[in-house]
């Protein structure tokens, strides 16, 4: 399971910052070239094989600048490119979707051209590339490559540019790591000759293999990320799958009736409020020191710069509010999992879905705290021998739980209770989600891609036929 370590280093005088920037930049720009020519899907295939476009990008080489670091910038291009690929996939469903629609040779056809780069290229330019290992006929390949084309260009946003210069990965080669005094430094070759940018590192750690250098202009510091892999000591799973809601007064539900990690809106509504507050007060501030500026009192500006608009309060408070939502977070997990079911189920945490818009909460705070959660999930499920597994949540909160019944009708939830309109049976709201999200597992109709309406539209006739048959 791989994780990432930071090491931050003590802040760089104005030499070592003219090092770090010029290696940034130059890094950059390399990255940049390759980004805009895998822009075009006709160089997709290039995903497939990094080495290619490497060589194909020497001719542009910025010269002076050392080769090696030249071709991390691409080989990073690549992975940025592989990202926004992978991430426009999972945006269309198209796994899901494919499954849906497809069977038989055409289904095996679909998830072929899924499985490359250079093949989801070819498709986006209309083509239809043969495959080598088994034989469909030109018109069933036609019509698959119309259907994966339209899912795909409908989730493709623009493809990644590089806006900013403030990162680089550099494999074992482009750094050394030494200690001088009891401190750690990392030395990597800067673009003059013979002279090399060290950064003196705050903590004690095994740097080694892939890094990524990370300017932090706020606090004038680099900041090293190296991923490393974790070996967990794998349990054998336990007892039966489970679900789990994600909520906003809670952590989660699950489907056996329990609510963990109590106090987690407010929690997460006090993170808002110091992330949107004072940034309102913070602007405020800003005018008043500018205003003094314009006025000649030069006293006066300097004075609300250094007491009232320093970062190090601000920082430290909202450092203080993360660590309180991640210990929450981790502490329900764990909860949640201390029985090691063979599966844990939840709805999709990659996405905020209307549900969880609470109109105390920022979108930011949200979406940093579901990432939070899936995170903790990914992890723990996978240290305990569990799997996580995600279904189709539309309407989870809707429904009634009862297997006889399953109306579904938006005024079965009123805030946090569950009503049935329909057979009065009463209960917690979250655990409700939770109850059908368990029951999504193994439906063979709703699958992780099936559209919204056609959901309401199954689940309201299976409803009516149990209606019929008394
Ligand atoms: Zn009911």
């Amino acid at each position: 399971m791989k994780r990432t370590a930071r090491y931050e280093s003590r802040p760089l005088n104005r030499g070592k910052r003219r090092l770090l920037l010029d290696l940034l930049d130059a890094f950059s720009r390399v990255k940049d070239l390759a980004l805009s020519s895998l822009g075009r899907v006709t160089s997709w295939d290039y995903l497939d094989n990094p080495r290619a476009l490497r060589d194909a990008m020497k001719s542009r080489y910025t010269p002076g600048v050392p080769v090696h670091l030249q071709d991390q910038a691409v080989f990073d291009a690549v992975a940025t490119m592989r990202r926004f690929v992978d991430s426009c996939l999972a945006r269309a469903h198209a796994k899901g979707r494919v499954f849906q629609r497809f069977d038989g040779v055409k289904r095996r056809y679909a998830f072929w051209l899924l499985k490359r780069y250079g093949h989801i290229g070819a498709v986006l330019r209309g083509e239809a590339p043969v495959p080598e290992h088994f034989v469909i006929a030109p018109a069933e390949r036609k019509a698959v490559v119309r259907f994966v084309r339209r899912l795909i260009r409908n989730s493709l946003g623009s493809p990644p540019r590089m806006r900013s210069h403030r990162s680089m990965t550099l494999d074992s080669t482009l750094y050394r790591v030494f200690d001088h005094q009891g401190r750690a430094y990392v030395a990597i070759a800067s673009l003059t000759k013979g002279k090399r940018l060290v950064l003196p590192l705050r903590g004690q750690g095994a740097i080694h293999g892939n890094i990524r250098v990370v300017w932090d202009p706020m606090r004038g510091t680099a900041v090293v990320h190296m991923p490393y892999e974790v070996r967990v000591p794998r349990k054998p799973a336990a007892a039966p799958a489970m679900a789990v809601d994600a909520g906003i007064t809670e952590v989660l539900a699950t489907n056996t009736g329990e609510k963990l990690g109590h106090g987690y809106g407010k929690l997460l509504e006090r993170l808002t409020e110091q992330t949107t507050k004072t940034g309102k007060a913070r602007n405020t501030l800003h005018q008043l020191a500018k205003k003094a500026d314009a006025t000649g009192d030069i006293a006066k500006a300097s004075r609300i710069r250094r007491h009232n608009l320093g970062g190090k309060k601000l920082r430290k408070r909202h450092v203080q509010g993360e660590a309180a939502v991640k210990t929450l977070v981790g502490t329900a997990v764990r909860q949640a999992l201390r029985t090691r079911p063979a599966a844990m189920v939840v709805e999709d945490l990659t996405h905020l879905r209307g549900r969880t818009k609470n109109r105390k909460l920022s979108r930011i705070v949200s979406r940093w705290a579901r990432s939070v959660l899936r995170e903790r999930l990914e992890f723990r499920t996978e240290a305990g021998g569990s799997r996580l597994e995600t279904v189709n949540a539309a309407y989870t909160s809707q429904t009634c739980p009862v297997p006889t019944c399953g109306y579904v009708h938006k005024d079965n939830r009123h805030g946090d209770r569950f009503h049935c309109l329909h057979c009065g049976w009463d209960g917690d709201a979250d655990v409700v989600a939770a109850m059908n999200l368990l029951s999504r597992r193994d439906d063979p109709e709703l699958h992780l891609g099936t559209p919204k309406e056609q959901v309401k539209a199954i689940l309201d006739a299976r409803f009516r036929r149990r209606k019929e048959t008394p």
